[in-house]
């Protein structure tokens, strides 16, 4: 056996962007690519964004990083516009979306123990629901290629289906009701196939946890920050969480995520309770006011609305030729996924050769995530790279 350099934990292809542009990612060859990941959902803004680079070198010459045992340049006024523009009355920086719901489940957690209601330690979590890799989130799935082989996991989660109201009202109903000091969803799952939840199945989640005293916790870490079309979710859906965790998006591909909360959900999280080295340093809080300069605008959030249709539209007027392949279209505003009827990592890599790059997800979905900043011509050239790889693509035969 040979060990890589690098610990082998991705089935990485064979693709090495050295260079992006806008929409495009180069390699060292001169090969291009119409970059609808965006790194997942990071890249917002598209590549070499000249705002972000800009106020990020100029940053990074000033001064890039301080503790936070000082005060930290950028960091209040960062907070005080998330602040402004959300739900939230405070947060803490992160510098991933792991460690924002890492802080989120501290902060419900905590917030049980600050009011005397400590056995409520359980959160509910939803099938299939992708929160990040920490031995905690790891709990937090019911997804056994995330878990498996890491048992035993402590037992401080229930798994219920997604968007079944009526299941969680059952599991309030019963016996481990006591228990709930929170519930924790993505308003739209990302990884777990491109699936926004009803606005009844939110709406029943705020409702339970009020008449039950728990927090309703957000996982916005891939639709947040503009992506769906409203700056968070949760303002298209017009339910409020208590915490609400972000990341991906908001630093437009520098590694910062936040945990926002209302002061009353915060309530436990004094001093010493959490800490992070890097969380929040000045070039951090550089990326994100860049960032919030471009996407938090009315005139922005209405381009992403009106791309999401044009690019929806375009998708599903291009699968009735290709159905033997495709199902279908869903997602809110840039943030879609098209259901396939064959296995989607195989299509995924297959239009990577025919200069696409999408992801693929659960269900046999592809994730179309691209730059907010896209236009007309990038839609169209979307739709015709992937026709085109379709036209060529033979499906592996099933099993
Ligand atoms: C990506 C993601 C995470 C984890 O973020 P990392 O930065 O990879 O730790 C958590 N939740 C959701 C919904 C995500 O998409």
């Amino acid at each position: 056996m040979s060990i890589t350099p690098v610990m082998p934990v991705y089935g990485r292809c064979e693709v090495e962007p050295v260079r992006g542009e806008g929409a495009y990612l180069y390699d060292a060859a001169g090969n291009r690519w119409l970059d609808f990941a965006a790194g997942i959902a990071v890249n917002c803004l598209g590549h070499g964004h000249p705002h972000l680079t800009k106020i990020i070198q100029e940053q990074a010459a000033t001064l890039m990083h301080v503790s936070n045992l000082y005060r930290v340049p950028g960091q209040t006024a960062v907070a005080e516009r998330l602040v402004a523009l959300t739900f939230a009355d405070t947060m803490f920086f992160t510098n991933s979306g792991a460690e924002a719901i890492e802080c989120a489940v501290k902060t419900a957690r905590r917030f049980h123990f600050a009011a005397g209601t400590p056995e409520k330690f359980r959160i509910l979590t939803f099938k299939n629901a992708f929160h990040g890799r920490t031995m905690m989130e790891i709990n937090a799935t019911d997804q056994d290629k995330m878990r498996g082989g890491f048992e035993p996991l402590p037992d401080w989660f229930t798994v219920l289906p997604f968007d079944d109201l009526a299941a969680v009202q059952a599991f309030m109903a019963g016996p481990n009701a006591h228990e709930v000091g929170g519930f924790l969803v993505e308003p739209v799952q990302g990884e777990g196939g491109i699936r926004p939840a009803s606005r009844e199945f939110l709406q029943g989640l705020r409702d339970l946890a009020d008449a039950h005293g728990a927090l309703l916790i957000f996982d916005e870490v891939q639709c947040g920050v503009a992506r769906t079309g409203e700056l968070f979710a949760y303002q298209h859906y017009g339910v409020t969480p208590d915490i609400m965790a972000i990341a991906k998006g908001i630093g437009g591909g520098f590694p910062v995520g936040a945990c926002l909360a209302t002061e009353h959900a915060a309530q436990g999280m004094v001093i010493g309770t959490h800490g992070s080295t890097y969380g929040g340093n000045p070039l951090a809080m550089a990326a994100c006011g860049a960032v919030l300069d471009v996407v938090a605008t009315p005139e922005f959030l209405e381009h992403v609305r009106r791309m999401g249709d044009r690019l929806r539209q375009a998708i599903e007027q291009m699968i009735p030729n290709h159905d033997h392949l495709f199902k279908g279209v869903r997602g809110v505003g840039l943030m879609l996924g098209i259901e396939m009827k064959s296995d989607s990592r195989a299509f995924v890599n297959f239009a990577r050769s025919h200069g696409v790059l999408t992801v693929a997800a659960a269900d046999n979905v592809v994730r179309v995530l691209p730059p907010l900043t896209i236009d007309e011509s990038h839609v169209r050239e979307f739709v015709e790279r992937l026709s085109d790889a379709a036209r060529a693509y033979a499906p592996p035969l099933a099993a």
